[in-house]
């Protein structure tokens, strides 16, 4: 590369924006952050942190068969014509060159999560027993120095001093963390999930004279001529023009905007889970130059449910394994099951669409979890880390009976009573006739860890009272629809141009996954990827080189 340094603006210090920057220094660019959250990391930081990269290079450790063509057949399959093969190539290309570049370049490191299954790991191309999803070991924040309290704090994992590893989902039957070891890592105030990753992408930004300005909301972009040269941005209630040859939009989502969300998503989702900053302005200032959208209709779909703000400050929990137990179904108004209760979160958001043409109505809400007594023995109330035994708590609705739920929940006399009589009929049977619940890797990992591999992990009677119910809602990690992009993440305008100097990767972007989430880590993982290009190209360095018109 020649020339003075590209002046790189990146917008947003989640996954895909810390990732850009680091990846635009090193390209040889000057880069600056803004933020416009009073701390860093965005959605993030609150997350699990796995990141999905298939032919990553930890892959070759494990005893698994991955390849490019094996990634591409499974993301093609799973396409119903909503991803760019041109961009499900280039996650493909780049992602494993990502994590080699995070890895010999700084303190951002990963490790595999063996055996943890795709989300659709029958389709063909996908791995049943893992290899793709990575994780950061726990990452001391004390290597921050004075940065260490200006990191987002997860309402959905209130002690950051846990890892996949330490949770069933990591591993079936982790050993507990022993109580010095959680006072070795309180010390050293290590974090793991979601803090570990941005922790470490922090610590490799500071390392390279980057430091994120907080508190900074970018507003408009500046274009010269039609090519972006800056972005108006405010700051302690003045506006400043930051002048940039490239900016890249890493600003997550629309999820929190009422008007956006109802402009463009396929279905209802009152409940999105991100952190509330998000709230589309990168979409606004893409669209206020001419950009081209794409996956609009798409978001990262997640059942949830209603808690008091005592217990979660968000007022929501993610209701994701609690599903999969054992003792447990899913009901509509109408008494019935309607899903796969063990389905993948992501998959599971279309079961909230569905529309009963003769009521005109969404078919499936509200909708409730039921489960029963032996559900709490030997589960306890799983959405909120409940333990065993423990009753659930006074907000769960209850009853002693099946008759009398169904009457609190307005169902339809005798509908719940055939319901849990069919379920466990065909629970005596081995198999779930109706929605197939157990015959996916997916179903029986998320599922009961003690018979992990049988369907014994999800399929299970509900025979005890009292009985309980909790409504779900139709919640989202986050929308996945935005600016369309090149391979190269430039920003295209409605003619399919690049729109010089525009740039965006994460939530913000037109996905490259369409309606799919890959396995665990699939949506950090496009925002990390298309990050990297980003920077790549922002700086001068592009990762794809376009052949010569
Ligand atoms: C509990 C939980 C667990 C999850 N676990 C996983 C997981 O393990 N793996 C996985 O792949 N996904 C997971 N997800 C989803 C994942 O966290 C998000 O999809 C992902 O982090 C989005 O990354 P991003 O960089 O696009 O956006 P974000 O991380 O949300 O960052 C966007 C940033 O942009 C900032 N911003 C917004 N507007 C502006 C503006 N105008 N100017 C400047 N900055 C702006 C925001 O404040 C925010 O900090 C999880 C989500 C949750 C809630």
């Amino acid at each position: 590369m020649t020339g003075p340094a590209k002046r790189v603006v990146v917008l947003g210090s989640g996954g895909a924006g810390l990732t850009a920057a680091i990846a635009a220094h090193d390209a040889g660019a000057q880069v600056s952050v803004y933020e416009k959250h009073g701390q860093i990391g965005g959605t993030t930081a609150w997350s699990g942190g796995m990141v999905w990269i298939p032919g990553n290079p930890h892959e070759a450790g494990l005893d698994v068969e991955d390849s490019r063509e094996k990634a591409l057949t499974y993301l093609m399959g799973l396409s119903h014509d909503m991803i760019p093969r041109d961009m499900a190539e280039a996650f493909l290309d780049a992602g494993p060159a990502m994590i080699r570049h995070l890895e010999a370049n700084g303190p951002v490191q990963f490790r595999p999560i063996p055996d943890f299954p795709d989300y659709h790991a029958e389709h063909p191309g996908g791995m049943p027993r893992g290899g793709r999803s990575l994780d950061c070991p726990l990452y001391p924040f004390e290597e921050l120095g004075e940065w260490r309290d200006r990191v987002t704090r997860s309402p959905y994992y209130p002690d950051p001093r846990y890892s996949i590893f330490d949770t069933p989902l990591g591993q079936a039957r982790p050993e507990p963390v022993a109580e010095a070891e959680l006072e070795r890592r309180a010390q050293q105030d290590e974090r793991g999930s979601g803090q570990a990753l941005i922790g470490r992408l922090l610590r490799a930004c500071l390392d390279r004279g980057i430091e994120p300005v907080t508190s900074a909301r970018a507003l408009r972009l500046v274009t010269e001529d039609g090519a972006v040269r800056g972005v108006m941005v405010e700051i302690g209630g003045h506006e400043s023009s930051i002048a940039a040859d490239a900016v890249i939009l890493a600003t997550g989502g629309f999820e929190w905007d009422d008007e956006l969300k109802r402009a463009f998503l396929r279905g209802p989702m009152t409940h999105p889970v991100s952190i509330q900053t998000n709230t589309g302005d990168g979409l606004r200032m893409a669209m206020r130059i001419g950009a081209q959208l794409g996956n609009m209709r798409e978001a990262w779909w997640m059942p949830v449910h209603e808690v008091p703000r005592e217990d979660v400050s968000t007022g929501v929990v993610l209701v994701a394994g609690s599903r999969a137990l054992p003792r447990s179904i899913m009901i509509n108004r109408k008494g019935r099951r309607f899903v796969n209760e063990a389905a993948n979160y992501n998959a599971f958001g279309a079961a909230f669409h569905e529309h009963d043409v003769s009521a005109f109505d969404y078919a499936n809400l509200p909708c409730w979890l039921v489960f029963d007594q032996g559900y709490i023995d030997q589960y306890g109330f799983g959405m909120m880390g409940g333990v065993p035994g423990e009753p659930p708590p006074q907000w769960v609705m209850r009853a002693d009976g099946l008759a009398e739920l169904a009457q609190r929940l307005g169902l339809p006399r005798g509908a719940l009573e055939q319901t849990v009589e069919r379920w466990n009929g065909m629970v005596a049977g081995g198999r779930d006739e109706d929605f197939a619940r157990g015959e996916a890797a997916h179903d029986i990992w998320w599922g009961d860890p003690d018979h992990r591999g049988s369907v014994s992990a999800t399929l299970g009677p509900l025979e005890h009272g009292p009985y309980y119910a909790i409504e779900i809602k139709s919640g989202a990690l986050g929308t996945k629809g935005g600016p369309k992009t090149d391979r190269n993440a430039r920003v295209l305008n409605v003619d399919g141009a690049p729109i010089d100097g525009l740039y965006a990767a994460g939530n913000v972007m037109a996905s490259a996954m369409g309606m799919t989430y890959g396995g665990p880590g699939g949506t950090i993982a496009p925002g990390m990827v298309f990050g990297f290009v980003a920077g790549r190209h922002a700086a001068g360095d592009p990762f794809f080189v376009e052949a010569a018109a």
